[in-house]
């Protein structure tokens, strides 16, 4: 455990945590950036192995947008990593945050990513008197019948895969959902190599028009479109609007989908289905907020536009928390220029509150960005929603949770047979989101099922106790362990517990959490 704390840690090196942490480091703050990846970048800078370049094709900022934005910013923090201001430790996961000694300074639970995780139990907390979060999103996914078959990828996986390995995951795709990330993700797999057969996106083009003034927006975006049009016509990728995959078939493994047209509520027009031939199934219906770290940090949180839960931030990007800033997507889904903007001015207000003086014009300057980019945003949410009625492509043997195996027909019948009327409910009496991924998965999906047959909208309420968790990633048991031979550690050398308790800053009641579930049979 570092004695002296840092003046900000920052958590996540994507767009929003690497502006942030350059920026406050920059401005005078000695700053500790802890990110889960090997390397910066997040995932719209995922990028080749930086030690191992010359094992790749092609170059590292392949497919990549705003690239030069990138290596800029990784080249100040390489300077200011340098002369000490920042200390970056890459590879570890921020599983727990707890305020520590009088509520001025912060304790982030830290574990290695893989591997043995070398650091000593006492220095796997970090200590800071501020923290921005900037830890980014998931995959938002949506289950259908044949969705689990290998060879159906989240969208945002296959870009991944793209990004960091430069690998295709299939010969033949289908890129199916909703929005414009399907556009990006197509573009890149056909530059690839890949035939990419249809692109099947739910929502009708014309739900744009409804919003020419926030598309206008973002002149950027709308020439990143023109690019994507220029690719559809080279490779003749034919887009079908209102259309969706109604399922996968296969046995092994994915062999082909059944698309079909649907009206503008999104359910299936009779007559209409057609097979396609595929390997490789794209599914992207946006992005979910991560919110763990936020909600279990106990900052407010409110239902976006797009039905994502995100922290709730004031003008400046401070949460309901002092010293606790958001930044990026988890304050609202907006794409990566919006996240640096966030994250520049998270940095400029912790500093402010730290007591730097900054000039209020750039500030400024980025409320009216950040306000921008908001507006385009919402656009984007209302031209691209998930359609009301995808609950009727579902089977009722379609599996909601893959962990637990809880399928629509589980979910349905505890909702009416046990009165369960909300997702928290749902999720202790029939299990799913209780597996390994812990509702990261299929938490959206639940929400939207359970709010499907209750009649009653998800509410703020309803979504944070499906993120809500004592420890915020999968941990070992060893770090467990390593809590109690922390707790003496703690004691010494912390500025002084709050929760006489648990020094460990976990409750009764989130160690009873932890506790060994018996299975339900
Ligand atoms: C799989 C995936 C692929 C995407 N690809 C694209 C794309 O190609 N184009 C596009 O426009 N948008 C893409 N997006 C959307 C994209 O995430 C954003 O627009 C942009 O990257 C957001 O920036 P951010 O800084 O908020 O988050 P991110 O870029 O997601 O960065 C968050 C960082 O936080 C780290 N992190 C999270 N939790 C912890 C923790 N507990 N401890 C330590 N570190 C943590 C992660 O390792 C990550 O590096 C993708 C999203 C996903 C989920």
């Amino acid at each position: 455990m570092s004695a002296i704390p840092f003046d900000l840690a920052v958590v996540g090196a994507g767009p929003a945590g690497l502006s942030a942490a350059v920026v406050a480091a920059e401005a005078g703050l000695r700053v500790v950036l802890i990110d889960a990846g090997v390397q910066t970048g997040g995932q719209y800078w995922r990028h080749p192995d930086e030690r191992h370049l010359d094992a790749f094709a092609a170059p590292e900022h392949t497919g990549h947008h705003h690239w030069d934005h990138y290596r800029a910013l990784r080249d100040r923090l390489r300077r200011r990593i340098s002369d000490g201001r920042v200390d970056h430790r890459a590879g570890r996961q921020v599983w727990r945050i707890d305020p520590a000694g009088d509520g001025t300074v912060f304790a982030l639970r830290t574990t290695a990513v893989a591997g043995l995780d070398d650091a000593a139990p006492a220095d796997r907390a970090i200590h800071a008197r501020r923290v921005v979060l900037a830890p980014g999103a998931y995959d938002r996914q949506l289950p259908l019948p044949g969705w689990t078959l290998p060879g159906v990828m989240a969208a945002g996986g296959v870009q991944a895969m793209l990004k960091a390995n430069q690998v295709t995951a299939g010969r033949r795709a289908v890129v199916a959902g909703t929005g414009p990330f399907l556009l990006s993700v197509a573009a890149g797999l056909a530059r690839a190599g890949v035939e990419v057969v249809a692109v099947c996106e739910a929502n009708a083009l014309s739900r744009w028009a409804a919003t020419p003034l926030r598309a206008v927006q973002e002149p950027a975006k709308l020439l990143e479109g023109v690019g994507y049009a220029a690719t559809f016509l080279r490779h003749r990728i034919p887009l079908h609007t209102r259309t969706i995959v109604a399922r996968v078939a296969g046995d092994e493994r994915a062999r082909g989908v059944t698309i079909a047209a649907v009206d503008g509520d999104g359910r299936v027009r009779p007559g209409t289905e057609r097979d396609l031939d595929v390997d490789l199934v794209a599914l992207g219906w946006g992005f979910t907020p991560q919110l763990e770290l936020v909600v279990g940090a106990g900052a407010r949180t409110r239902v976006d536009v797009d039905g994502s839960l995100v922290a709730v931030v004031d003008r400046d990007q401070r949460t309901s928390v002092a010293g606790l800033y958001a930044a990026g997507e988890a304050t609202g889904v907006g794409g990566a220029v919006q996240s640096c903007a966030e994250g520049e001015l998270a940095a400029l207000a912790a500093a402010v509150d730290s007591g730097y003086g900054i000039p209020s014009a750039r500030a400024r300057r980025l409320r009216r960005r950040i306000a921008r980019g908001r507006r385009f945003a919402v656009g984007m949410h209302r031209a691209s929603p998930v359609p009301e009625h995808w609950a009727s492509w579902l089977h009722d043997d379609t599996l909601v949770c893959r962990c637990e195996e809880v399928t629509v027909a589980a979910v349905r019948e505890t909702v009416v047979d046990l009165a369960a009327d909300d997702a928290r409910d749902v999720r202790v009496t029939a299990r799913p989101g209780m597996g390994m991924c812990q509702g990261r998965v299929c938490g959206f999906a639940l929400s939207c099922l359970v709010a499907d047959r209750t009649g009653r909208p998800t509410r703020a309420a309803d979504l944070e106790p499906l993120v809500r968790r004592p420890v915020g990633t999968p941990i070992r048991v060893a770090d467990l362990a390593a809590l109690a031979d922390l707790s003496g550690v703690a004691d010494a050398e912390a500025p002084g517990p709050t929760d006489p308790v648990a020094p460990s800053g976990l409750t009764p009641s989130d160690l009873a959490d932890l506790a060994p579930r018996k299975e339900r049979p």
